[in-house]
């Protein structure tokens, strides 16, 4: 497909229907863009913000080609699309980003091949197909280590911690997982979590925001804050450097997330990566109020072949963004009389334990960084 830099008034095709579809809508319409958004889920977050809304199945080839010719560019809010659906779209407009970020990031085997094919370090791991790989997997790792399904994990989902060697486990462990193809992971016994959100446009050109130190409760994102507290600068410059490698790697166009660990040895500060997100990302979500330009506008801006914005923080100030999870939501008027809460809310109905229903940002008082 041809890749013409776009116009305002020409449509953005986004695969995908829940808040991060939403809030690239939103950034979207901001720039005079129409929206096309296709989702299979007819109470999707991102059809309320949208010119047009297919509501149909990941695998529907008539609708996937149909909705496709609809759009100029077409982009997408989660990884877990399907190789065939990738294909069908790509046929009739631009993907960005590209079908290889996508089969590269959606196994997580093949996706540690390729960062440490770039020299970049991740956990070691293994393959494990059988119970005799896990066997092997353990014998080379070591435990503790964690056990995952290679494909259509998120948010700790399909992920087991194993301590102990315990043959009368094996079998069991599998079929736990269902049979699906696994990785082991040596455990990384790591200080914090950190992840770097940046952004790659057509030309090249790659523009980060500061790296982001994220907080996890029950394996979901509760609080992410930038600049990461107390870090060495070089840390920061290193993990935007890991970005910008991968990015380039891939030749990729738009935002991606890269989840990394940072691990303290006699002192020293050191990035292991441990996961990339080929899209916009929780972890951005500051970056609303919190930098000059959004992750939702900076993906925007990439994917249809526009120059990308700044990413500086919004007066060099430290941000704070917390998940409202649940029921965390129902403070909504509360963080309305609030000064300086910027909340967002994503419109979903029930307010069910563990469901992301929104966000709220705080900017702080003094420059930092
Ligand atoms: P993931 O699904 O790979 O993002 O993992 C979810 C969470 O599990 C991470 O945010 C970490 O807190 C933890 N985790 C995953 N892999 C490892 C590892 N190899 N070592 C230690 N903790 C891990």
């Amino acid at each position: 497909m041809t890749d013409r830099t776009l116009g305002p008034g020409s449509t953005l095709g986004i695969v995908g229907g829940g808040q991060l579809g939403r809030m690239i809508a939103l950034a979207a319409a901001n720039y005079g863009l129409k929206v096309h958004v296709y989702a299979p889920d007819r109470d999707s977050p991102a059809f309320d913000v949208a010119a047009r809304t297919t509501c149909a199945a990941y695998d529907d080839p008539q609708a996937l080609a149909e909705f496709a010719r609809s759009v100029d560019v077409i982009t997408y809010e989660f990884e877990n699309i399907p190789h065939a659906t990738a294909d069908i779209l790509a046929a009739h407009a631009p993907l960005h980003p590209n079908a290889r970020a996508l089969s590269t990031t959606q196994d997580r085997l093949s996706e540690k091949e390729f960062i440490n094919g770039l020299g970049i370090p991740t956990a070691p791991f293994q393959a494990v197909d059988t119970p005799d790989d896990l066997d092997r997997a353990i014998a080379a790792i070591g435990l503790p280590a964690v056990l995952k399904t290679r494909r259509f994990g998120y948010d700790g989902k399909g992920q087991r911690i194993l301590r102990e060697r315990s043959e009368g486990d094996r079998n069991a462990l599998f079929a736990e997982f269902g049979g699906a193809p696994l990785i082991l992971e040596g455990f990384v016994s790591f200080e914090r979590e950190v992840s770097v959100v940046g952004a790659r446009a057509r030309d090249g050109s790659f523009a980060a925001f500061d790296l982001c130190e994220n907080e996890h409760r029950d394996h979901i994102l509760a609080l992410t804050r930038v600049p990461a507290p107390g870090l060495a600068p070089e840390t920061g410059r290193a993990a935007l450097d890991i970005a910008k490698r991968i990015a380039d790697a891939l030749d990729y166009v738009g935002v991606l997330a890269v989840e990394m660990f940072l691990v303290r040895e006699d002192g020293a500060e050191r990035l292991v990566v441990n996961e990339i997100a080929p899209r916009v990302h929780n972890s951005g979500h500051w970056t609303i109020e919190g930098a000059l330009t959004s992750q939702f506008a900076q993906h925007v801006r990439a994917v249809c072949g526009w120059p990308l914005g700044d990413a500086a923080r919004t007066g060099g100030l430290p941000v704070e963004m917390r998940n409202l999870i649940g029921a965390q939501a129902d403070d909504w008027h509360a963080l309305l009389a609030e000064p300086g809460a910027h909340l967002h809310l994503y419109g979903k109905g029930e307010a069910r334990a563990g469901r992301k229903m929104g966000h709220v940002t705080r900017l702080g008082s003094e420059p930092v960084g």
